[in-house]
């Protein structure tokens, strides 16, 4: 495909990453630009709260790709650039650095934001969020053994953040306004569970607490709890959910809620104009709702995906959700679509340490989550994939082989 057009990406993180070097691949040699507010070329998220934390990676590991890629396959890196404006009449995307940049086509990847909290004594040094590279070596420096670590939020990364910190020795609490850990993806059951999993391994786990104040003279000291209990500290990290990066698009005529609304071909109202990743609520054909995902596996195959259609490949992106989170020796692995909500189902007991469970709603399985079961978690994402008919006896009874199943 021989052709000047350029290719803007925004966002330069897996999502745009992948989705310019699927370009490449797939032949197109006009420009691609990919821009990035952080200074560092693409990496991975995953690993930052886990071996990034624990000190236990090599951060080169974490890069997608050498530094020379990008050279090599002509791909222009803006980083250390944010875009503060998109003007689709005449297709520019304003830069912060007194730039603007031409596109024909646009794939907007710009991910999601850490809610922040607003609560007194939130800038005290000390207090971290995780989102970036940077975030996590301030994190790994700043924990190690016996310093006391409170992390407020037992989502995914609070409950990571927790576990890594465990590891390295830290004394561990952890602050949760709801219930139980996990609980708005996983329900009351699995985050039950979870908290069995934290407590035994020493985190001192406080449900149904929030966080009125950090206080401290120069740095983070203690922390003031919703229940007026005082928790001494040396370092706050906060993780209280993301937001989807689209204030700049704010007054553009791009469609968005809850993200920029895309159909299952990551094309968004405007033309040309694309969406992929956290930021993106797609609509999915087979399941006939929109998701926004904030998942490694999503970001990257919708990058992908977007490519393709920017290319007028276009192929209908209708995945089994999938996502994994590692705390501790246990790696979760979830996929489908379903609520904290729904009925779940046990397979044969229910051990943390070896946990299958399957997700139903009026009967139909939506989702499963393993720990430790890899080999089942791939033969129940076969089933859901080719919508395999199973009962909750099938679910439920060990003695039968979930891959014969798909088999039949
Ligand atoms: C610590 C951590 C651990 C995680 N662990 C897991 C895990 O175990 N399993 C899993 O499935 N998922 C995990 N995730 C989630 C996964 O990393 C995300 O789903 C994925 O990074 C989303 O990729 P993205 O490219 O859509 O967006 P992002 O990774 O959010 O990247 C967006 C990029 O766009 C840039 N940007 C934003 N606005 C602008 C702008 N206006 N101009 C220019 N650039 C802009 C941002 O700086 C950023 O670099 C984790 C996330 C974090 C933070």
């Amino acid at each position: 495909m021989s052709t000047s057009e350029a290719y803007v990406i925004v966002g330069a993180s897996v999502a745009g990453g992948r989705a310019a070097e699927t370009l490449r691949q797939e032949g197109f040699d006009g420009k691609v630009i990919l821009i990035g507010a952080e200074p560092d070329r693409p990496y991975e998220r995953p690993p930052l709260s886990k071996d990034v934390l624990q000190g236990a990676a090599s951060e080169d590991k974490v890069f997608l790709r050498p530094p020379e890629f990008y050279d090599e396959q002509g791909i222009e890196l803006r980083l250390g650039a944010t875009a503060t404006r998109l003007n689709p009449s005449d297709r520019q995307v304003t830069l912060d650095i007194g730039e603007r940049v031409r596109y024909d086509k646009l794939l907007i990847a710009t991910g999601a934001d850490v809610r922040r909290l607003n609560v007194p004594g939130i800038r005290l040094p000390g207090v971290h969020y995780l989102r970036t590279i940077q975030d996590a070596r301030a994190i790994r420096d700043a924990t190690g053994r016996s310093c006391r670590v409170v992390v407020i939020g037992a989502g995914f990364i609070g409950a990571e953040v927790a576990a890594s910190c465990r590891v390295k020795g830290a004394d561990v609490t952890v602050l949760e306004v709801l219930p139980v850990p996990l609980q708005r993806v996983l329900g009351d059951r699995i985050g039950e569970l979870y908290a069995r999993i934290h407590r035994d391994r020493g985190v001192d786990l406080r449900l149904g607490v929030g966080i009125s104040e950090f206080r401290g003279s120069g740095r983070v000291e203690e922390i003031l709890t919703s229940t007026g209990e005082r928790i001494p500290c040396d370092v706050a990290v906060v993780g209280v959910g993301v937001q989807p990066a689209t204030g700049w698009l704010e007054g553009s005529g791009l469609a968005l809620q809850n993200g920029i609304i895309v159909d299952e071909f990551a094309a968004t109202n405007l033309p040309d104009v694309f969406a992929a990743g956290d930021v993106a609520n797609w609509w999915h054909p087979i399941l006939g709702e929109r998701l926004r995902v904030e998942h490694w596996e999503n970001a990257q195959n919708q990058g992908i995906a977007a490519a393709k259609s920017m290319l007028g490949k276009s192929e209908a992106y209708a995945p089994v959700p999938y996502f994994w989170s590692d705390q501790y020796d246990l790696t979760l692995q979830y996929v489908g679509h379903a609520s904290g909500q729904d009925e779940v189902i046990f397979r044969g007991n229910p051990d943390p340490r070896q946990l299958l469970a399957f997700y139903l709603r009026d009967g139909q399985l939506r989702a499963a989550i393993g720990v430790n079961r890899l080999k089942d978690i791939n033969a129940v994402r076969r089933l859901m994939r080719n919508r395999t008919p199973v009962t909750r006896e099938q679910l439920a009874d060990e003695q039968i082989d979930l891959r014969k199943l798909g088999q039949r």
